[in-house]
């Protein structure tokens, strides 16, 4: 059975790691594409091998072979890819020299492991499947189903139901990826994500491009992503420029 669905002649296909493991189910081919901008990154930084994490072992394996640089940001001792870092570093002294402050949300808006995806997975999953059954749009039976399941393999089963509405973000108005990634997709294992504070500020965003962070992930808006390369060489990754929010954010042009 073919893995890739995504077109391999695209640009953006092309430009994926040689090594990249895609799951031939339909939700890692979603999570490619939603996610999919932290496979092509660049500027001497690894990208992630998998689409998927399929446990801790495999995440400590991947990160075991990072040049990582930890440093203190905002009052948290954070980590990231060293090249990110850097980069990170520098965007903060920019707009400290301006009056500005670049800051983590919290202690896990960097290096994440496998376990801290599953738990803020979870922490969507558990209200919503409440709520739906609360309002009567699933059985209770249904979602004790659901939570009997392993992290990953609940996956499937919400995508599902979000194609008839019932919805897993937070606000339970949307699909659950814009609002927490699936165990073992998110983009922070890869220590190339930073959630922002100050994310609402223009000049922040504007700052944080210039030092090659960008929004990749579709209305998750304090979520930005280090891809290593000035905003005129995106395209050429095989990325597309989408506005949402007033915002705008690069993903897979497929
Ligand atoms: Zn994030």
């Amino acid at each position: 059975m073919a893995a890739i669905q995504i077109d391999p002649k695209s640009k953006f296909a092309r430009n994926l790691p040689v090594d990249l493991v895609i799951g031939d189910d339909a939700a890692q081919q979603t999570l490619l594409r939603e996610y999919g901008a932290v496979f092509v990154a660049r500027g001497g930084v690894t990208a992630p091998n998998r689409v998927v994490f399929e446990d801790q072992e495999e995440v400590a394996e991947f990160q075991s072979r990072l040049d990582i640089k930890a440093s203190e940001v905002g009052g948290h001792v954070l980590e990231l890819q060293s090249v990110a870092m850097d980069a990170l570093r520098a965007a903060k002294a920019e707009a400290s020299a301006a009056g500005l402050s670049i800051s983590p949300r919290g202690s896990d808006s960097a290096r994440r492991d496998y376990l801290g995806t599953v738990e803020l997975w979870k922490s969507r999953v558990e209200p919503a499947l409440v709520h739906w059954v609360g309002l009567g749009r699933m059985t209770a039976e249904h979602a004790a189903k659901i939570r009997s399941f392993a992290p990953y393999e609940q996956v499937s089963e919400v995508f599902a139901l979000e194609k008839e509405g019932i919805y897993f973000a937070k606000d339970l108005s949307k699909s659950i990826i814009y609002s927490v990634a699936p165990p073992g997709a998110s983009q922070h294992l890869s220590l190339l994500a930073f959630d922002v504070a100050e994310f609402d500020n223009a000049d922040i965003r504007r700052i944080l491009a210039e030092h090659f962070w960008y929004q990749t992930v579709v209305s998750d808006l304090p979520h930005f992503t280090f891809l290593g390369v000035p905003i005129e060489g995106l395209r050429d990754l095989g990325l597309r420029r989408v506005e949402h929010h007033e915002r705008e954010f690069w993903i897979p042009d497929l």
